[in-house]
């Protein structure tokens, strides 16, 4: 790269490995670029082709464009050629720091696809949409372990500044990562993964398939398309990969956060379900084993057969889907699941397409009018045959329910109505179940020796904030655990920071952000807040969905929430990220997610080992989580209260599992992962990546100006850019200061006494500028530490 900061011949340019490797074979877009140059030249005047290519490397696509409408404006106006990639990879630096510059910032660099960006330490990462030459092994190698400033910024920058953070302090590290639907943060974290893996030099090779292959079968579980996203992430996830204190990669934890398993029986017009299900359906039909599996053959079965979607048609016609499931089965295989597990697996999915096929039809005779039956029953035989469980049994518990009051048992039947519900209830339990065994199956089979001590690198992947034009409770959760995120985010950079200024009695100005905990404690808060008022009414019976709105209008008086006037069953939220109007329709029986203890009990009786497994005892989550079920704010302070170890199992079992009178709903369970969440994430140091989708039709090069502008101000990054500005990203005490970079300044036996004095003559000796003395800490810039860092990895 360097050598095209000497402005290169076009000969040399063309020539030159970089530019060769980043695009292949792609000879047409060479000549394309030599043509254009040698054009510029013919056309007479001075022409000064200058690709400043030091730290800024501009895909060569990116050239042409640039030298094509240049090629336009240079006849019409006969100026000077200079394309020159901007030298501000970093926001912090920008001359003028108001909306309008940042915005023609970022697009000047998208239109050269230079779709990373800096804000001092935090990265801005615009969705190319379009893969880009960037990211080959020989990108790896550039970005490791150099200053942050020899190249630009990269994803992979990120991560290996959490790497090199967790090797030098031997602590943990967390990146976290935040943006819209489909703004690019599950390709991130993939990128991410990718680089830490070759970072943690894992030398055995098998473990490192295994860690870059968790992310693609969990997402064939976990991920379907959207309205928004092909590849829309329906769950939360956090994924540890772990290190020894070298930094040599041995193992990798998921820990998963509320699956949208409602997506399994219904989709939204437009969506499809999770992917697993089209994969596993084509890869049967193209093995000629749908019968094996009691697969209907003809039409795909209800689940997957939604509307507006051609589904067969894609399954016979599209290579696709058959080689996504050749793909998982080699994930299976590759990361240590044996043949009869991933037979089971098989046998499960087929099992809950079979269920979603039983109908009912009502029995009325003159005393019952509420009784229900299969009139046929040849997909629940083939439920209940892939689920081992007798079909008589199934159809019993499907539709009527054992009820005890006051010590008889009272058999009642179901209505048609009931009967599907329930039917579907057990789709979803049993989606749900299996997709936790997976991840837990993944996480024992990549887990560390136990007496190895290890360190982490966590990446967080979580749903992004959802506006639809209906919304319901998961897009309620999603955008909560958004709300969470953007408050984290808010309490890193902007609280803590201005707090330690004002106590250690360092003078710098204070930046005004938008705080969201108001919003939060609306949500959180206990007994008032929504989420506590939501599960008190779920627990009436008689409750409805109207009763649900009502209880609300009564008791949330803030801003932040209204019902509108003349639109029913419907309430309207103000989130960080924007209006969101929410519809009560099917809120309580979502929350409650009930599944009837009869189908429990069959399901017990099954004989399929792992079946046995998902329903007979609840499933190991070791998790600790947070006595109080909000994090105090103390002072500004992000406190968290100690951990308690409580009974475990019991809190985070499935919420369908609990029997007892207050029952376990899906509010309360979405309340404790939270606090698990963030119980994890705050004792890593953080790295924030802000994924920005720059237009909604998912076009490459097209930059919409108002799109990025809101979640630009939503996200605050202009108080950000501030903030990195003015402040002092990196406080440490005096003591770890120098215990940390004693040796820049003296001789390792030396020890010196961990004083303001030494902390200072050890700055002074790195001759590192601006930096500031508070009372009992240094306060540093973002750019300090990882000089600081770089000279104490010469030094050693
Ligand atoms: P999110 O997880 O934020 O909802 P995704 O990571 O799934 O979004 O990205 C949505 C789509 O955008 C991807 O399927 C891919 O087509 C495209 N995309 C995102 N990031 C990149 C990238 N770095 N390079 C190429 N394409 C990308
Ligand atoms: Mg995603």
């Amino acid at each position: 790269i360097k050598d095209f900061e000497a402005r290169p011949s076009v000969t040399h340019l063309l020539e030159h490995p970089f530019i060769k490797q980043a695009h292949g074979k792609d000879v047409a877009l060479r000549q394309q670029l030599a043509a254009l140059i040698q054009e510029q030249q013919e056309i007479g005047c001075k022409t000064k082709t200058n690709f400043s290519f030091g730290g800024h490397f501009t895909a060569l696509r990116g050239i042409i464009m640039s030298l094509t409408s240049y090629r336009h404006e240079r006849i019409n106006t006969r100026k000077t050629l200079i394309i020159q990639s901007c030298p501000d990879d970093d926001l912090v630096n920008l001359e003028f720091l108001d909306e309008e510059t940042i915005i023609c910032h970022l697009q000047k660099r998208y239109d050269e696809l230079q779709v990373y960006t800096y804000v001092g330490d935090i990265l801005i990462a615009l969705n190319p949409f379009q893969n880009l030459s960037i990211y080959s092994p020989q990108f790896s190698k550039l970005y490791h372990g150099v200053k942050r400033a020899d190249n630009p910024p990269h994803i992979f920058a990120t991560a290996d500044a959490a790497y090199q953070g967790m090797v030098t302090f031997c602590k943990d590290q967390c990146i976290i990562i935040s943006g819209e639907s489909g703004a690019g943060k599950t390709e991130s974290a993939h990128l991410i993964v990718q680089h830490l893996t070759f970072l943690g030099k894992a030398n055995n090779r098998s473990l490192r398939e295994k860690i870059l292959q968790v992310n693609p079968l969990v997402e064939a579980f976990g991920n379907a398309c959207t309205a928004i996203n092909d590849n829309s992430s329906r769950f939360g996830k956090y994924l540890e990969m772990k290190f020894t204190p070298t930094g040599a990669v041995i193992g990798a934890k998921i820990s998963e956060y509320l699956l949208e398993k409602s997506r399994v029986i219904k989709q939204a017009v437009g969506e499809k379900n999770f992917h697993i299900f089209y994969y596993i359906y084509a890869g049967l039909y193209h093995q000629n084993k749908l019968k094996a599996y009691r697969l209907p053959e003809g039409t795909p079965p209800r689940y997957i057969d939604s509307e507006n979607c051609k589904v067969m048609q894609d399954i016979v016609s599209g290579k696709l889907y058959k080689e996504q499931f050749d793909a998982i089965q080699e994930c299976f295989r590759n990361i240590g699941f044996t043949e009869e597990e991933v037979n089971s697996v098989y046998r499960i999915l087929s099992a809950i397409l079979n269920t979603g096929n039983i109908e009912f039809a009502a029995i009325t005779s003159q005393h019952q009018t509420d009784k229900s039956e299969v009139p046929n029953s040849e997909a629940l035989e083939s439920a209940a045959s892939l689920l081992s469980i007798g079909p008589e049994e199934l159809q019993e518990a499907l539709t009527s329910q054992c009820v005890v009051t006051r010590g008889e048992t009272i058999i009642r039947t179901n209505t048609v109505d009931k009967a599907a519900d329930v039917r579907d209830a057990m789709s979803k339990a049993l989606y749900g179940r299996l997709f936790s065994w997976i991840v837990n199956r993944i996480n024992s089979l990549l887990q560390p020796d136990m007496n190895i001590c290890c360190m982490n690198v966590g990446i967080l992947d979580i749903f992004g904030f959802e506006n639809f034009k209906k919304n319901s409770f998961e897009q309620l959760c999603i955008n909560i655990a958004n709300e969470q995120i953007q408050f984290y985010f808010n309490q890193h950079i902007f609280a803590l920071e201005q707090m330690e200024y004002q106590s250690e009695g360092v003078d710098a100005s204070l930046v005004e952000y938008e705080d969201n905990r108001p919003i939060l404690d609306m949500f959180l808060q206990k007994p008032m807040g929504l989420l506590s008022l939501l599960d008190e009414e779920s627990r009436f019976p008689q409750a409805t969905d109207q009763t649900l709105v009502d209880k609300f209008e009564d008791n949330l008086r803030c801003k932040y929430f209204w019902i509108p006037k003349r639109v029913e069953l419907c309430f309207g939220i103000q989130h960080y990220a924007g209006k969101v109007m929410y519809d009560v329709n099917g809120f309580l029986e979502k929350n409650r997610d009930t599944l009837p203890a009869d189908i429990v009990v069959v399901l017990r009786t099954s004989e399929n080992k792992l079946l046995q497994q998902l329903f007979s005892s609840p499933l190991t989550k070791t998790v600790m989580f947070l006595a109080c079920v909000w994090p105090v704010h103390r002072c500004g302070v992000f406190t968290v209260n100690v951990c308690v170890q409580v009974d475990t199992m019991e809190m985070m079992r499935h919420p369908e599992e609990t029997t007892n009178m207050r029952r376990q709903t899906v509010a309360s369970y979405f309340r404790y992962s939270l606090m698990d969440l963030l119980s994890k994430m705050v004792v890593g140091q953080p790295h924030f990546v802000r994924c920005i989708k720059p237009n909604d039709d998912r076009q490459a090069l097209r930059f919409c100006k108002e799109r990025v502008m809101v979640q630009l101000r939503y996200t605050g990054i202009l108080e950000t850019v501030n903030i990195r500005r003015q402040g002092y990203s990196h406080r440490i005490l005096f003591e770890e200061f120098v215990n940390r970079y004693y040796y820049l300044a003296f001789r390792a036996h030396q020890m010196p006494e961990t004083s303001k004095e030494n902390a200072v003559a050890i700055l002074q000796r790195a001759k590192l500028e601006d930096w500031v003395l508070g009372k009992t800490k240094v306060f540093l810039k973002y750019y300090h530490v990882e000089q600081l860092n770089l000279l104490l990895r010469e030094v050693i």
